[in-house]
């Protein structure tokens, strides 16, 4: 059983190559709000650029899906979500070790979203937990059947050896029933 949800309102995140936030953009020059596009790419110590961009970018309605795509397609030039160069170098960083359940739910549920690796690894160990076919990974996960393939095996080779490391001299009291719980349940993480 699957504790992931296919309510539209549970999806927070952008779909890869979804665009179309770009639309609604405060940057996009038009014939009746042109926009010198130089003004997002100032020089550290051009403060009048800075600052108007920044304004701009206060005023942008799709301010968090400019950051957010800045962030995943490792765009480090110009003002991006209303953040210099400098001020996303952190962010680039931390993204790379980000774990984010929700992403995690949102991939099994057939979303095409921006994955760091340790939510990957989290995606085909979810997958794996509520029997996913090798198949359906391939295709959540945006590679060959093969390549999901290998993907479990090197998983049941994981959980085998974790298995293998477990303490056996512990006795357990007969309540415990000797169930062992696991934290895979991904569905109630957020
Ligand atoms: S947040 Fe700033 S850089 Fe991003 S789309 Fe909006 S105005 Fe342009």
């Amino acid at each position: 059983m699957t504790s992931t949800t296919n309510n539209p309102a549970h999806h927070r995140h952008r779909q890869l190559g979804d665009h179309t936030w770009q639309a609604d953009a405060v940057c996009q020059s038009t014939e009746y709000n042109p926009v010198d596009p130089e003004t997002f790419f100032p020089e550290p110590d051009e403060t009048a650029k800075i600052v108007t961009a920044k304004s701009l970018c206060g005023q942008c309605p799709v301010r968090r899906a400019c950051l957010d795509a800045a962030l995943e397609g490792g765009d480090t030039d110009g003002i991006r979500g209303g953040l210099t160069e400098e001020e996303r170098g952190p962010l680039h960083e931390k993204i790379a070790q980000r774990l984010d359940y929700s992403r995690v739910n949102d991939t099994i549920d057939g979303r095409d979203i921006h994955l760091s690796k340790s939510e990957r690894r989290a995606v085909v160990h979810a997958a794996y937990r509520h029997g996913v076919s090798e198949q359906r990974l391939a295709w959540l996960l945006k590679i060959t059947e093969e390549h999901a393939q290998k993907l479990y095996r090197e998983l049941r080779r994981a959980l085998r050896n974790r298995d293998l490391n477990q303490p056996t001299t512990v006795t357990s009291p007969p309540e415990a029933g000797g169930e062992r719980l696991v934290r895979d349940d991904f569905g109630t993480a957020a």
